[in-house]
């Protein structure tokens, strides 16, 4: 049985699901999800990410990398975790670039969170050709309390989001039915009894506005809150989302770089919603982390040198240099990942600001 007549029985006998139900069955469900068995990154799989579009990002991340382990006074041992890794070429170019630090491949014990057994392996293989190891765990939970540094690009994006839609003055969520025989979007009888679920900043959006909201981002922080309060750490997380709140539809799936219906064949494509950077900060700092920016993806990348690291390329492969300048556009241009994409470090307290942000201007309390 295909999942979509799985689903649409589980509607039949159960009523309507919510957007998140409906992104946990696509993307996760262990016979058909995207993530669980179909997942394609890359030129050739169904969307390109900032590490597969070239080198320079995974290395200047690890050089982020070394430079905040030195901040926290370069530990004999920490856990370098990447949230889902992909294709592993993330990993695999900061595993290169920081080859010259003394002392940091040493210290870093690589701690993959990869939901997908065939992005496992390719992550395997990739940091193996890079003289890499690494371990695999179910969660962030399973590292050992050690001073940790998080990177996580594209990662918070697949989390599941529920929608509400402002109706006649109230919250109304939408949900996933069927209808003529066919996945249909609709929504819930009644309006939402209690706001308290929506963004402080949609609350009284006028009508026509859609609050997403992310049921699991609060748990994550909370976890990262956990692991930071017992040693240092910090937690780089890099997506594409605002950082004004906007209150739109911002689900979207992908196939072979074509955008396509989200609700027409699940688990075929991938499906993601747009990061909240504004909650996902206001949520950080509740919990009592300090947050650097969020800041466009472009800006930061360029005060960490992206420019002079593709000069110096450029020079090594004058062949290549046509290529180079294509990924500097590509991760910079406002017109492409510079603007839409943005950067948010969440770090436990007394470090100093992160590479590449300004100083914390945040309210150091909630
Ligand atoms: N970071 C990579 C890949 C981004 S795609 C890059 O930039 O190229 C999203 C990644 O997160 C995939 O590896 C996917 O399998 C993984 N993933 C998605 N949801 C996950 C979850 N809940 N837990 C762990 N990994 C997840």
């Amino acid at each position: 049985m295909s999942l979509t007549d799985r689903l649409l029985a589980l509607i039949a006998q159960t009523g309507p699901i919510t957007v998140a139900q409906y992104m946990t069955h696509a993307l996760y469900d262990p016979q058909g999800g995207y993530y669980s068995c179909n997942a394609r990154v890359g030129e050739d799989g169904d969307f390109l990410t900032a590490p597969e579009s070239g080198q320079m990002f995974g290395e200047l991340i690890g050089l982020w990398c070394a430079q905040e382990w030195m901040a926290m006074g370069s530990p004999p041992a920490f856990n370098l975790v990447e949230l889902g890794p992909g294709n592993g070429m993330l990993i695999t170019d900061a595993w290169r670039a920081t080859r010259i630090v003394p002392g940091f491949h040493d210290a870093a014990r690589i701690a993959l969170v990869e939901v997908s057994p065939a992005l496992r392996e390719k992550q395997a293989q990739a940091l193996d050709e890079a003289g890499a190891h690494a371990t695999w765990i179910g969660h962030l939970d399973e590292a050992p309390d050690l001073p940790t540094l998080i990177i996580g690009n594209e990662y918070l994006d697949c989390l599941p989001i529920r929608q509400f839609v402002r109706i006649d003055g109230a919250w109304r969520e939408r949900l996933v039915g069927a209808r003529d025989g066919a996945l249909a979007f609709g929504f819930a009888p009644g309006a939402l009894a209690d706001d308290s679920i929506i963004p402080p900043g949609l609350r009284d959006a006028t009508d026509g506005a859609i609050a997403e909201v992310s049921p699991v981002t609060p748990a994550f922080v909370d976890s990262l809150a956990d692991r930071f309060a017992q040693a240092p750490g910090r937690a780089l997380l890099i997506d594409y989302g605002p950082i004004v709140t906007t209150g739109g539809d911002t689900l979207q799936a992908m196939r072979s770089h074509e955008h396509v219906d989200p609700l027409l064949e699940p688990g075929a494509v991938d499906l993601t919603a747009h990061v909240d950077f504004v909650e996902l900060a206001r949520l950080a700092r509740a919990a009592g982390l300090e947050v650097g920016g969020p800041m466009p993806q472009g800006a930061w990348l360029e005060g960490l040198g992206v420019r002079e690291r593709a000069a110096a390329l450029t020079k090594s492969r004058p062949d290549k240099a046509g290529a180079i300048a294509r990924q500097l556009e590509r991760l910079t241009a406002a017109d492409q990942m510079g603007v839409l994409f943005n950067v948010i470090c969440l770090s436990s307290r007394d470090l100093p600001p992160p590479a590449g942000f300004p100083p914390f201007a945040s309210p150091r309390t909630a």
